[in-house]
């Protein structure tokens, strides 16, 4: 058997454009764009990268885009006085803390300021209540890309086994509240399950959230599971390279030979998260307009 390789490059252009085509549509019923402000708090490399990719995103999906950008040394009161003030501003539907904070600012009180409603990101813990309860909620964008994929694979998930290695707040838990809410019985693994091999041996989902490169062998998982690898791992640089290459946290090249469907690293589980985020920013437009969110988002 030959996996199919789960294209997240492509399922996320597609989910962008139908969000850009919603965003025009969103548009003229609400006389305004949806709008997403970004906030980044000192000059770490990775997340000015970040910031400027979501930017662009933003844009090119029909929405407005609002940076702000401050000094590592902002005290706490001047970041807190700045996400209120994105709470009360109608034109933004979604507020995004790029983390981490440096060291000095309390990460759990900037994200507990943010307007739930806002919370692009899913990581209050209002939404992370609400995700628990079955309610209405905004969902951390990298679980819910994982999600998207396995809709777009299954028709139904109810009844398979799935399991989620790693418990992190953004990735493995929310991750579990999905698949639980579709129907799935859930496992999570971590740093200290015992028999991580017996468990994956029966799961028909595996999603990987560790960080720790080629940590799951193929031949560990079931014939026929669809694995989502969300690991993204740098290894050191072979000779002649001057950057060390990017894997996940499952060995591709094995898996490959015993399961129905795997995301690659890059370019699966990692290419979603902008599209997802915009996705995040389009629906909490609606809900703040008080617009039915539109179907297949
Ligand atoms: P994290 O907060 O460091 O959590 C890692 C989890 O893995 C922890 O729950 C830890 O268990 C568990 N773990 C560590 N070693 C393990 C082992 N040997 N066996 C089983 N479980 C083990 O990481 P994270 O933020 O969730 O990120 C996980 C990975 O996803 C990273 O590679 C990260 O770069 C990537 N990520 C990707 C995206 C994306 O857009 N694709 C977004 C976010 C994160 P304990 O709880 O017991 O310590």
């Amino acid at each position: 058997m030959t996996a199919t390789r789960i294209d997240g490059k492509a399922f996320a252009a597609r989910l962008r454009e139908r969000v850009g085509v919603r965003a025009l549509e969103f548009a003229e019923a609400a006389g305004r764009k949806p709008g997403l402000a970004v906030v980044l708090v000192g000059e770490d490399p990775a997340s000015q990268v970040y910031v400027r990719s979501k930017g662009k995103a933003t844009l090119a999906a029909n929405m407005e885009s609002f940076e702000h950008r401050l000094p590592a040394d902002t005290d706490e009161r001047v970041l807190l006085e700045l996400v209120e003030r994105l709470n009360r501003d109608e034109a933004v539907d979604g507020i995004l803390v790029q983390l981490p904070l440096p060291k000095h600012l309390d990460e759990k009180t900037i994200i507990a300021a943010i307007d739930p409603d806002k919370d692009v990101d899913g990581i209050t813990p209002t939404n992370a209540g609400r995700l628990v309860l079955g309610m209405e909620a905004l969902t951390s964008c990298t679980p819910l890309g994982c999600m998207l994929l396995l809709r777009d694979i299954f028709d139904d998930l109810s009844g398979l086994d799935a399991v989620v290695v790693g418990r992190s707040i953004l990735f493995g838990k929310p991750m579990a509240q999905l698949l639980l809410a579709e129907n799935c019985t859930v496992t999570m693994a971590h740093s200290r399950t015992r028999d991580l091999q017996g468990l994956l041996r029966r799961a028909d989902i595996v999603v990987a959230a560790v960080g720790v490169p080629n940590l799951i062998r193929g031949d560990w998982l079931k014939p026929g599971a669809v694995v989502l690898d969300g690991g993204i791992n740098r290894l050191d640089p072979e000779p002649g390279e001057i950057k060390g290459k990017i894997v996940g946290d499952v060995a591709y090249d094995e898996a490959e030979a015993h399961v129905r469907a795997i995301t690659p690293v890059p370019g699966g589980v990692g290419a979603t998260t902008i599209a997802v985020l915009l996705r995040n920013t389009l629906v909490a437009a609606y809900r703040n307009a008080g617009l039915a969110v539109p179907e297949g988002l």
